[in-house]
């Protein structure tokens, strides 16, 4: 494995648990087990009725893109030799909008409402991110 230049993730008491999931090739969110709030990023309280009970869930990985854009210049000094990369807003089954690249594409290709499905990169031996790449609708 190559070093790996880029910032890392802060892995707090609470995120630990998404990261570990990572690490397995699992997605992680919670749900509220009080008001059945969907849950992402990992947090204490739920938003919606600031319940404590929020239970841990897998996502099947799959979504479809909500909005995108791809970076061709001018990128951070820590990612400038990534370019081009696309970041996008993905709008998961389950019901939670992240973050995160579109990887093993044709950019040109992407589109909002394309589905996607999550690949881990294993960054560091300890850190995984989740990506998408596309997928097929009937692959679901
Ligand atoms: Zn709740």
């Amino acid at each position: 494995m190559s070093e790996y230049n880029k910032p890392l993730p802060l892995v707090t008491e609470l995120s630990k648990h998404f990261y570990d999931g990572c690490k397995q090739g699992e997605l992680l969110y919670q749900k509220c087990d009080d008001c059945g709030q969907i849950v992402f990023y990992p947090k204490e309280l739920c938003p919606a009725c600031m319940g404590r009970r929020l239970s841990w869930r897998k996502s099947n990985g799959k979504g479809k893109i909500y909005t995108f854009t791809v970076t061709y210049d001018a990128a951070p000094p820590e990612f400038a030799t990534d370019v081009p990369y696309a970041l996008a807003l993905i709008d998961v089954d389950e019901g939670f909008r992240m973050m995160s690249n579109i990887v093993e594409c044709d950019f040109d290709k992407l589109r909002c409402e394309m589905p996607v499905e999550v690949v881990f990169d294993q960054i560091t031996p300890d850190i995984a991110l989740p990506k998408f790449r596309p997928s097929e609708p009937d692959e679901q």
